[in-house]
């Protein structure tokens, strides 16, 4: 019976240019090193994919999605997996800074984070004295931050607040609220037939749909017919790819659901226990 302890399975491995991904690449570093995997969360978009950071001697050396996680696996979009270069860049701000030179002459100084506070607080009291609250506009990337920064401009007394969800999931969400009540998801697994306008799943955007829409666009029985004026990834994927004029796509679905409605070309008996305005 063949035997092979974890030591010498490394040192084949880290010698033959067969091995793949980071074992390979890491050649001596993990032989010597602590490595352990730690469980994490991408924050390279609003989507936040559950995923897995390898770390070997205190460092970051590869990240996947997170394999427990049965709809993401261990992908993650490459976008995500470029986490760790932004993690190491040498231009990220670790420190508070604050201008010292004219606006443009990149001129600053490490402060601590109470000073740091302390002048943000005291900028943000002159506008409030001599504009009012409401001249100040916040602003933060969607979810936990942006509750608190919310909270934060309420008692200081500005309803200006805006993040990623004022101007990407408002439209969507609003619609549903005004509709069927409630936010609804897509439901790719069940579905036969997609229409699908701009949307392109395929170049960045939660894995774990993705992963459905490719299951969706490789199945033989379903079709998927879209809608952009690009021939985008999704665009090769579809059945039916129609290059229609960028704007126009409300113009599509309102003549759409003009001939559904003349001519009753829907599911009445579906709808009716949706939308009780039918
Ligand atoms: S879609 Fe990509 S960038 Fe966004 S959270 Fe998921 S892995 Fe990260």
């Amino acid at each position: 019976m063949f035997a092979q302890n974890r030591r010498d399975f490394l040192k084949i491995a880290t010698a033959t240019p067969f091995v793949p991904g980071s074992l390979g690449a890491m050649g001596e570093l993990a032989l010597c090193c602590e490595d352990k995997s730690i469980r994490s969360m991408c924050e390279m978009c609003s989507s936040r994919c559950p995923m897995e950071a390898r770390v070997v001697n205190g460092k970051v050396v590869a990240l996947q999605g997170n394999a427990y996680d049965k709809a993401m696996g261990t992908s993650l979009c490459a976008r995500g997996v470029a986490g760790i270069s932004q993690l190491y860049d040498e231009q990220r701000l670790t420190q508070p800074l604050i201008r010292v030179g004219k606006r443009g002459e990149n001129q600053w100084r490490v402060v601590s984070l109470e000073e740091a506070l302390e002048y943000i607080a005291t900028k943000l009291n002159h506008l409030k004295k001599t504009y009012g609250a409401r001249s100040v506009i916040f602003s933060s990337k969607t979810g936990e931050s942006y509750d608190m920064l919310r909270s934060f401009a309420y008692a200081f007394g500005s309803p200006n607040v805006f993040s990623h969800w004022s101007s990407c999931p408002i439209a969507i969400e609003s619609a549903f609220e005004h509709t069927v009540g409630e936010t609804m998801h897509r439901d790719f697994e069940n579905a036969n037939y997609i229409l699908n306008f701009g949307h392109n799943l395929f170049e960045g955007l939660d894995i774990p749909l993705t992963k459905a829409m490719a299951r969706f666009a490789s199945n033989p029985s379903k079709k998927l017919v879209v809608f952009d004026p690009r021939f985008s990834l999704m665009a090769s994927k579809a059945n039916e790819w129609y290059p229609i004029k960028a704007g126009s796509d409300l113009a599509f679905v309102l003549s759409l659901l003009h001939v559904w409605i003349r001519d009753g070309k829907y599911d009445k008996k579906f709808c009716a226990t949706l939308y009780h305005w039918l």
